[in-house]
């Protein structure tokens, strides 16, 4: 069996994903039990292009003052 299941507390039982309801509410209770995979927000890849930015400004600087001073 592939088919993922998540834990709702209001019914105290596993409720298969697939049988979730399509805004992923337990089909017994109305509880959100939408998975967690949700797509990477939009934020957290700016700040990980903005560190690679980061990161590489540093790295040549790094390598200008290994040019001035080797
Ligand atoms: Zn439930």
């Amino acid at each position: 069996m592939s088919a993922t299941a998540v834990w709702c507390d209001q019914c105290e039982r596993l409720v298969e994903t697939g049988s979730l309801t399509e805004d992923g509410e337990c089909p017994t209770c109305g509880t959100v039990l939408r998975e967690e995979r949700r797509p990477v927000p939009w934020h957290f890849k700016l700040m990980i292009l903005a560190t690679v930015i980061y990161l590489g400004y540093r790295a040549y600087q790094g390598v200008g003052w290994l040019v001035h001073h080797v």
